[in-house]
This record gives structure tokens, C-alpha cells and sequence, in this order.
């Protein structure tokens, strides 16, 4: 099976030295990759900027902004069975890309943003697409949330976790909701043994389409 996977932050550039991000340490992302690779399947892995080693057996493919995630995903998706979104994509990018740096002593007061292309919901109008997995970062109502983004992003299967405890963190608790109304708690255990069971759960998902 292929596994498309997306991991890490966007950075969407103010100047050359300032960009507007999310927080984000890739490791949920690279954990899914590790785990996929090492469970026998092809991955290609598309990264935000991040400080981690490309896995092993991997296919790397590295961007900074979120317009560049979105061509790279959309390229590499037919080969998909699986895609596994588990970037945090940034939802707004600055209007105006300076492309010197802005002097502190000119002043600036306000940046203008526009969004950013929303890949899960570019994927949601194909006919065809892999099995598709979001995740839905919140630090409230959980569940309520991340079924809206099931629904709106018409993802197979959308994984809520808690921000605040899952970012940079080598553990993560997760809760999967999945399109027939199924929900299912992943208790606090590191990211790498969440991996695994992910991946298996993945698989299975796709073996039944
Ligand atoms: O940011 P949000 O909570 O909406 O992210 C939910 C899911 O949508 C994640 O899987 C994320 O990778 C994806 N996403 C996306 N394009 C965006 C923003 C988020 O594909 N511009």
C-alpha cells in the first residue's frame, strides 16, 4: 500500500526574516511515516520546515508554505492509497511578501492576510481520492469539532487531539472519529506507539474501500 503523508508546520513569509506559523514539531507526521515504512508500505512524506531526521525507507519531500504543500500533495496523490494529513497547515498567509527585510525603525503596525488554499477540501471534491485522514488540533470541545471537520472536509476518518498538550510533546492522546459515527479513544502513550496503531488501523480502512 502508499501512504501519503504531510507533517509539520507552513511558514507563510512576511519578509525575508519574518513568517507567520503554527506551532508544530512534526513528530505525529514522521512517527505515521516511520511506522508505515517500517510495516512494509511505500511513503512519501511532505514536510514543513521541522528539526528532525527524514525517516527511513522514506521518499522526502521538503516545503516551506502551504501553497507549496497543496501543489506537492495534489502531485503525489494519484500514486496515494493512503494520505495521512497530518501537517499543521497555515490557514492565512500576508497579502504582500516584502522582499527586503522591514526596518524596525520604518514601523509596521499591521500585516493583511488572505487564506491559504485548504488542501482537505480541495481533496474532498475529487472523484477519485486515497483514503483520507485529517487531524484536527483543539483545545476545546473536541469531538464537536473535529466532526464538523470530518463532515466539511469529507475526510474517512478526522483525529481530534488537544493542542496544548500534543505539540513538541513525544506523547499524544487521541480520539478517531470515523465516517459511520464511530468514535474511538487512543489513550496518552508516545507518538511512535500511537504510529503503529495507526497505521494498522489505516491499512485496514483501506483494505475494506
Ligand atoms: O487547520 P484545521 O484544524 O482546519 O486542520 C484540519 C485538517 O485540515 C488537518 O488535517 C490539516 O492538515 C488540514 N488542512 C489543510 N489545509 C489547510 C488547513 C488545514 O489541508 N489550509
Amino acid at each position: 500500500m502508499r501512504f501519503l503523508i504531510t507533517a509539520g508546520p507552513t511558514r507563510e513569509p512576511i519578509d525575508p526574516v519574518r513568517f507567520i506559523s503554527n506551532g508544530s514539531s512534526g513528530k505525529m507526521g514522521y512517527a505515521i511515516a516511520t511506522a508505515a515504512a517500517a510495516a512494509g508500505h511505500g511513503v512519501t512524506l511532505i514536510s514543513g520546515p521541522v528539526c528532525l531526521a527524514a525517516p527511513a525507507d522514506v521518499e522526502m519531500e521538503r516545503v516551506v508554505t502551504a501553497d507549496e504543500m497543496c501543489v506537492r500533495v495534489l502531485a503525489c496523490l494519484g500514486a496515494a492509497d493512503v494520505l495521512v494529513m497530518c501537517a499543521a497547515v497555515a490557514d492565512f498567509k500576508p497579502r504582500t511578501r516584502y522582499t527586503s527585510k522591514i526596518k524596525k525603525a520604518a514601523g509596521f503596525s499591521a500585516i493583511e492576510v488572505e487564506p491559504t488554499p485548504d488542501i482537505l477540501c480541495l481533496i474532498a471534491d475529487l472523484e477519485r481520492r486515497p483514503l483520507t485522514v485529517g487531524f484536527a488540533a483543539e483545545t476545546e470541545a473536541f469531538e464537536n469539532n473535529a466532526r464538523q471537520k470530518l463532515l466539511a472536509k469529507n475526510c474517512d476518518l478526522m483525529i481530534a487531539n488537544d493542542a496544548r498538550q500534543a505539540i513538541d510533546s513525544d506523547e499524544n492522546e487521541l480520539i478517531l472519529l470515523f465516517r459511520n459515527g464511530e468514535v474511538r479513544a487512543l489513550p496518552r502513550a508516545p507518538k511512535t506507539a500511537l504510529a503503529d496503531e495507526l497505521v494498522k488501523i489505516f491499512s485496514h480502512l483501506a483494505e475494506k474501500r
